[in-house]
């Protein structure tokens, strides 16, 4: 078999992979993207919601937005909505967003070779085996897929927690400017969420793995209250899933063997643990790595503790305060709603929480 050797190897063409693509070939390295799915981006496996702040690192982030999101209401336990008045998003066409995506790195001199699942990886020559048979080596590999990452249970790190997710679209009745949020303990280790797109809306549930048999009746029930509502409509539009890793960040770079295994994303475990957050993380640490790669291939022999301190920097702060809450909520029996209402980000109390903590610790 042919192989095809690259300086920087990137398993993975979700935003992380693309992201640290695009950085890397714009540093001058060689750069491969290997990606399962045929197309990137699809089949679209999101809620779409993403922090106003992104446009800020993505200036072209108008183009694939559907909405703007201003606002954000929480139902607890059922309840009447709990308005947070100022919450800057905005929901985006996520197929499309990868896509962009990937043709800055392509852009950049980055190759993307798509349809193709990594299947074997032999971490002491830098090797990686396809379904295709082919053969890639690169000098620095990237884990850029995902939760379950292949790279990263290559090199002992594992995403054990995990929440499972189910979502449908269906039509959305009236306009809103609005991310709704359902916080019940029937959710355990999760949330159910109703995220707009103009006509149509993302209504999911996500709950930790162990309890995923819950997905489906707690989905259909949800839906069909909306529908009683007189909310959202009564056909399933869409449907997906998937899992997203809820334990906190993984380290970045292991030295399993002479090439180094650096992950990013979902990969390296940077979803946030009570939100599910993720894409803007997979963007920024994806953009790290490939930068951090590209200069450790020039001789610069700090750039992974660089890359280490960086990301301890951007996102510690805020993982460790999601699973705080997350696992306080999950250790509560049958958490009361005022209870889920304080381990939500749009209470107060999730974020003294935090600095009480600080304080104790002195
Ligand atoms: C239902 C759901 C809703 C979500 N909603 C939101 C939201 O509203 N906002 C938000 O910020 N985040 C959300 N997230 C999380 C967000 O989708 C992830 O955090 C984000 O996609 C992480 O990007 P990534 O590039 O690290 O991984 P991914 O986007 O998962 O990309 C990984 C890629 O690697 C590929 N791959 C995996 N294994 C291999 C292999 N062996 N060989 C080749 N390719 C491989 C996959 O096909 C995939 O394309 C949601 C997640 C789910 C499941």
């Amino acid at each position: 078999v042919r192989e095809q050797h690259f300086d920087i190897l990137i398993i993975g063409g979700g935003p992380a992979g693309t992201s640290a693509a695009a950085r890397a070939a714009a540093a001058g390295a060689r750069v491969a993207v290997i990606e399962a799915r045929r197309e990137i981006g699809q089949p679209v496996q999101c809620a779409e919601f993403v922090p106003a702040l992104l446009a800020e690192t993505l200036p072209w982030l108008g183009e694939v937005t559907v909405q703007p999101i201003r606002r954000m209401r929480t139902f607890v336990a059922g309840g009447a909505a709990e308005e947070t008045a100022s919450f800057p998003g905005f929901m985006i066409d996520r197929g499309a967003f990868d896509a962009r995506l990937a043709a800055e790195a392509a852009r950049c001199g980055a190759r993307l070779f798509c349809g193709r699942r990594v299947v074997a990886v032999e971490l002491e020559r830098g090797r990686v085996a396809t379904s295709r048979g082919e053969v890639f080596t690169g000098r620095v590999l990237i884990g850029a897929d995902g939760p379950r990452s292949l790279l990263g249970a290559a090199t002992g790190r594992v995403n054990r927690d995990l929440v499972e997710t189910r979502q449908i679209a269906v039509a959305l009745h009236a306009p809103q400017d609005a991310t709704d949020i359902f916080l019940d303990a029937a959710y355990p280790g999760g949330y159910a969420w109703l995220f707009p797109k103009r006509r149509i809306a993302n209504l999911g549930l996500g709950v930790e793995a162990g309890s995923r048999a819950l997905l489906r009746e707690g989905l259909r029930a949800l839906h069909a209250r909306l529908v009683a509502e007189g909310v959202v409509g009564d056909e399933v539009l869409g449907f997906t899933g998937g899992a997203i890793p809820v334990g906190g960040r993984q380290e970045a770079v292991a030295f399993a063997a002479a090439v180094p295994v650096v992950l990013a994303g979902d990969a390296a475990g940077l979803a946030n643990p009570t939100t599910g957050a993720g894409i803007a993380a997979a963007v920024l640490s994806g953009g790290l790595a490939g930068e951090a790669a590209a200069a450790w291939l020039e001789g610069r022999g700090a750039a992974f503790e660089d890359l280490e301190e960086e990301l301890g920097f951007l996102f510690d702060p805020s993982l460790a305060r999601a699973l705080r809450h997350r696992r306080h909520l999950l250790g509560l029996p049958d958490p009361l709603p005022d209870q889920l209402r304080a381990g939500w980000i749009g209470d107060p109390r999730y974020w003294q929480a935090q600095a009480a903590a600080m304080a104790e610790a002195g």
